[in-house]
Order: structure tokens, then C-alpha cells, then sequence
């Protein structure tokens, strides 16, 4: 059987190539990658433009983990949207 499948934002799926191993469309996948990484420089700009403020939350907590906190509470967010 080959009938074009489409994933739930429309890309078409010709083979399993076009899937991951969980069945998730490669193409969202890719696009997800590309809005964590604009998240990510979001996030770190938003660190940043507070440290620039003075506005430090505590210096025992790495630059580099609220960022990641902050992208991944978003994250969760949008992957409960998947398929
Ligand atoms: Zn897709």
C-alpha cells in the first residue's frame, strides 16, 4: 500500500524515511528543532538583558540551566500538541 499520508501539519509522509522511529513526521520534527533553537536564543537573550539589569536570580544557578528551564517548560507545552 502506498497512499501519501499527511502528518497532522500537512507534510506529506511518501515512506517511512519520512517518520522518526516514534512515528513522529520528521519535517515537524525539524521544525521543532529549529523553534527550540530560536527559543533557546530567546531565552538566553532574556538571561542576558536581565543580568545586564542587575537582576540575577542567584549565582548558584548556572546561566546555561535557566535557560534550559525556561526553553523546556515551553517545549512541554508544544509537544502536547503532537499528532
Ligand atoms: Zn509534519
Amino acid at each position: 500500500m502506498t497512499v501519501s499520508e499527511q502528518c497532522p501539519h500537512g507534510h506529506i509522509i511518501r515512506s517511512s524515511n519520512d517518520r522518526l522511529s516514534t512515528g513522529y513526521c520528521r519535517e515537524c520534527q525539524r521544525q521543532q528543532n529549529r523553534r527550540y533553537r530560536q527559543k533557546q536564543r530567546a531565552a538566553m537573550d532574556l538571561v542576558k538583558a536581565l543580568e545586564a539589569e542587575g537582576l540575577i536570580w542567584d549565582d548558584q544557578v548556572p546561566i546555561s540551566q535557566i535557560v534550559a528551564s525556561l526553553v523546556s517548560s515551553r517545549i512541554a507545552e508544544s509537544s502536547s500538541n503532537r499528532l
